[in-house]
């Protein structure tokens, strides 16, 4: 497989999967995806029924990482990384909640989000790839608080690999916080930046674009800008729908949305032959592409602080890859529409690619009062105390799929004891972090605090490289 950047012009080169996830982010500023969608056909997808988690990983992935990694390689990957560090034999167990509803739950992973999905995984990739071509790796992240602590766990005492992860000061939960500023190692360097998600994500962007910085240091994202992470979630939707039935019945996810990436593993699903009905956008009050979906403008607002810290973000990064696929795949749309974004802070899609937008998508916005009360609501139907995120879910899957006949998954996105304030709040039960981490409050952090300047930013990365 090859992949091209969603604002490529045909004459550029094309990649392998090796380049692009030591990439990141393409070097026109895009995003990188693959150069055609790879189709499972229904008997391949009847025959996933009854593997592994870790098989059927083999099974979804490797048409994007062939040319990079061996079947066999990958067959390792995958065994290693939905290992023993996931808590459940499932890896990715699914819940029944009522007679069409169902929890896919994603937290039992090592840092109790989804994101330890794909970031074990990318982890190992570094580990392969740094090692083939000979070279150390400086990683900048930005984490609205999972993304970080899964990274940092996935990297953390390599040698090949630094990493540099920013969050907002004061934004993210205790919890979020303990499980990156408690790993004490010297190539992990935790930094608060006081300004909001959306400055730490545009903080990495603007370095990625420094080109020459870029390339002294050999920068790499985590962030689900790099397609490794939208890829390896693909496969969690797969599982659910065939033990739900697929490939002979639809199913509907219902997904707690940011950054949309883990949204657009379900879109890359469907385009691969996996029978979806509809994926709905849950979103808090940050609601950027639930207005873009009822409005057809995309437009930025400013963050509001919610209960669900993880979708404080108005800024949805892997929309592009979305808005490249309306587009037809074209790649100069894509640029002048990203271009006009950062200068008036909005663009339109047109009257078609709204339409295309709707069949498969819907969208809701649920509020924290809202989201309060179906935490409670939650524990006294069904007995399942559910995180924030994922009651964001619960919500808007009963606002958009009120008379779906297909099962409806809702992705239950974090454990949740890592917002257990907001729970408890809610419900009046503490959720108890597990045993592995019971002792988290009383381990000794350590981070710094930055102002949100990038070049001081830059200076600070390339002197803690000379000194390496
Ligand atoms: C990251 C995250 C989300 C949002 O996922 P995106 O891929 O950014 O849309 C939702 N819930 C939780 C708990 C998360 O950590």
């Amino acid at each position: 497989m090859k992949y091209i950047s969603t604002r490529g012009q045909e004459s550029d080169d094309r990649l392998s999967f090796e380049d692009v996830t030591l990439a990141g982010l393409a070097r026109d500023g895009g995003l990188y995806v693959p150069e055609y969608w790879p189709i499972l056909e229904a008997d391949d997808i009847a025959n996933l029924a009854g593997l592994s988690y870790a098989e059927v990983a083999v099974k979804v992935l490797y048409p994007f990482v062939e040319g990079s990694l061996s079947e066999s390689e990958l067959r390792t990957v995958a065994e290693e990384t939905y290992g023993p560090q996931f808590a459940h034999a499932a890896v990715a167990p699914v819940k029944q909640l009522s007679h069409n509803e169902y929890l896919l739950e994603l937290f039992h992973g090592p840092t109790l989000a989804f994101k330890d999905f794909a970031l074990q995984m990318l982890g190992r990739l570094f580990d392969i790839f740094t090692a083939r071509q000979n070279r150390e790796i400086c990683i900048l992240g930005a984490t609205s608080g999972d993304t970080g602590s899964a990274a940092i766990e996935a990297t953390r005492g390599r040698d090949t690999v630094s990493i540099f992860m920013l969050h907002p000061e004061g934004r993210v939960s205790e919890v979020q916080r303990r499980q990156m500023t408690t790993v004490i190692e010297p190539n992990v360097i935790n930094l608060a930046v006081k300004g909001t998600f959306d400055d730490c994500q545009a903080l990495v962007k603007e370095s990625f674009n420094d080109l020459t910085f870029r390339d002294n240091i050999n920068l790499t994202a985590v962030n689900s800008i790099n397609w490794a992470r939208v890829m390896a979630q693909v496969v969690y939707y797969f599982t659910t729908a065939v033990s739900l039935g697929a490939p002979h019945r639809k199913v509907s996810f219902v997904v707690p949305t940011g950054n949309f990436g883990d949204i657009f593993a379900g879109f890359v699903a469907h385009k691969m032959g996996l029978p979806i009905e509809k994926l709905i956008i849950a979103t808090n009050s940050n609601d950027i592409l639930a207005k873009t979906l009822q409005t057809g403008r995309y437009a930025k607002g400013q963050v509001k602080p919610t209960l669900s810290p993880s979708m404080d973000i108005q800024v949805s990064s892997n929309f592009e890859r979305l808005l490249f696929e309306l587009t037809g795949r074209k790649g100069k749309d894509v640029a002048e529409r990203l271009t006009q974004f950062s200068d008036l802070g909005y663009f339109d899609l047109e009257d078609s690619e709204l339409e295309a937008f709707r069949e498969l998508f819907d969208a809701r916005q649920i509020t924290d009062e809202e989201t309060s009360d179906l935490m409670k609501e939650m524990l006294c139907e069904t007995g399942e105390l559910i995180d924030p995120h994922t009651a964001v879910g619960v919500g808007a899957s009963r606002v958009c799929l009120q008379d779906s006949n297909a099962p409806i998954v809702i992705l239950a996105t974090a454990h949740p004891a890592k917002f257990g304030d907001a729970v408890e709040n809610a419900t009046g039960t503490d959720p108890e972090l597990p045993a592995k981490m019971a002792d988290l409050m009383d381990r000794d952090e350590g981070y710094g605090v930055i102002e949100n300047n990038g070049p001081a930013l830059r200076e600070m990365m390339q002197k803690f490289r000379e000194s390496k």
